[in-house]
């Protein structure tokens, strides 16, 4: 084992660099969650975290992982039985679709080759079907993570509006939220479920389920046998700022903390600082001669890029060089994509040095592990950023 000295490189499409002002704000003694100067602490997350959602509407803070408020939607809104659309775009969709199974519900997968996101024609022509109106919900991965690929989630919107179909519609934005636009009452969701160890900036421990009132009804009316997810027990206690369980209340400084960061930078901002890298990350893998996962140009992740290695190239051995080597850790191929791709996560708290860090430390790493590729995709990645340098916002 090389000794390493610096910053570790967690390039990873999340969790993801945890800057130092929200370790700062985490590190602070544990309050008393019933008293007054938690509550100050939740009505203020609780609103701003609407804010990142861009709605309205409540949104649920759950301290687990993002599988559990992926369950949370499901079992607040639906009800064992019911027929749910999904779509087959990579291993976090196919994770979402065996949980509703698990739950008794009816999936219909529509099958994809994990190189596209959700295809609205796709999801209208089923709808078209389905004159009875038995599908309930229709589930989106808006960016999936395994594949670097975003989905057009108001186009599936318009979709559903064409066909006239009541179902509901719910979206995963774990690696989108607080990184590629995403807009809850704009773009008509009624659950979006996220995560905080992403866009968010935060170390993993808190989910989101933003509701809408359509969702809301849906679920005071039925949904399945429920308790820990149950939104209504959360619901009134939220309106006074406080829980109806203990909170993870230093995660909640550091949510705080992770709100006022972004509103500083602003949301637009945040948007274009993260498609610029996603940009000059792309123009660095094709320099290199290697291939793109994401087959769409429309549906290019700004979040993260998934490289495939060329065939007999382990992506792990790669991986595994670049860690021994330069300590970087980079993301695995999921699933099906394991050992033929890795992923760079460009997303969270980042800025153009820490990409050509990253892309640097790529291209040793390829030259390293004996990948076949030409020479400059960082230097074409550097010579994007400078020429579009003032395009992007200040970190804060
Ligand atoms: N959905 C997406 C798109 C993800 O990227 C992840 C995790 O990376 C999950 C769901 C699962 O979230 P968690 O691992 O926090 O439970």
């Amino acid at each position: 084992m090389t000794l390493h000295t610096g910053r570790h490189f967690l390039q990873i499409p999340g969790p993801t660099n945890v800057p130092d002002r929200i370790l700062r704000a985490i590190d602070r003694p544990t309050i008393d969650h019933r008293g007054p100067e938690f509550q100050e602490l939740g009505a203020s997350v609780l609103a701003g975290i609407r804010r990142i959602f861009q709605t309205e509407s409540p949104v649920i803070i759950y301290p687990a992982s993002g599988t559990g408020a992926w369950e949370a939607a499901l079992v607040n809104c639906l009800s064992s039985g019911d027929r749910v659309l999904m779509a087959e775009t990579g291993h976090f969709a196919s994770l979402w679709h065996k949980m509703a199974q698990r739950l008794g519900l009816k999936v219909e997968f529509i099958p994809g080759d994990w190189r596209r996101g959700v295809d609205p024609a796709a999801v209208a022509e089923r709808l078209a079907k389905d004159k009875a109106h038995t599908i309930k919900a229709v589930c989106c991965v808006h960016n999936e993570t395994s594949t670097g690929v975003t989905s057009r989630i108001a186009e599936v919107r318009k979709a559903m509006d064409a066909e006239r179909h009541p179902a509901l519609l719910m979206v995963d934005t774990i690696s989108s939220l607080g990184s590629i636009e995403y807009r809850h009452d704009a773009w008509g969701v009624d659950v979006t479920v996220g995560g905080s160890q992403k866009g968010l900036m935060l170390p993993p421990g808190l989910s989101f389920n933003a509701i809408s009132k359509k969702a809301l009804a849906a679920a005071e009316k039925g949904g399945m046998a429920r308790s820990f997810w149950d939104w209504s027990d959360m619901l009134g206690p939220n309106e006074k700022g406080f829980f109806p369980y203990t909170p993870a209340t230093n995660l909640l400084y550091g949510l705080q903390e992770a709100i006022a960061m972004l509103e500083e930078e602003g949301l637009e901002n945040v948007f274009a600082r993260h498609a610029r890298h996603g940009e000059a990350t792309r123009q660095a893998v094709q320099s290199w001669g290697l291939e793109v996962l994401c087959q769409d140009e429309r549906e290019y992740s700004d979040a993260l890029t998934a490289v495939v290695l060329p065939d007999g190239h382990d992506a792990d051995a790669f991986r595994a060089a670049v860690l021994e080597a330069f300590d970087m850790s980079l993301g695995s191929g999921l699933g099906k994509l394991q050992g033929r791709v890795f992923r760079i996560g460009h997303l969270g708290s980042f800025n153009d040095l820490m990409l050509m860090g990253t892309l640097a430390g790529v291209e040793m790493g390829l030259s390293l592990a004996g990948v076949p590729h030409q020479r400059g995709g960082a230097q074409r990645a550097m010579d994007y950023l400078a020429s579009t340098s003032g395009n992007s916002a200040a970190e804060p």
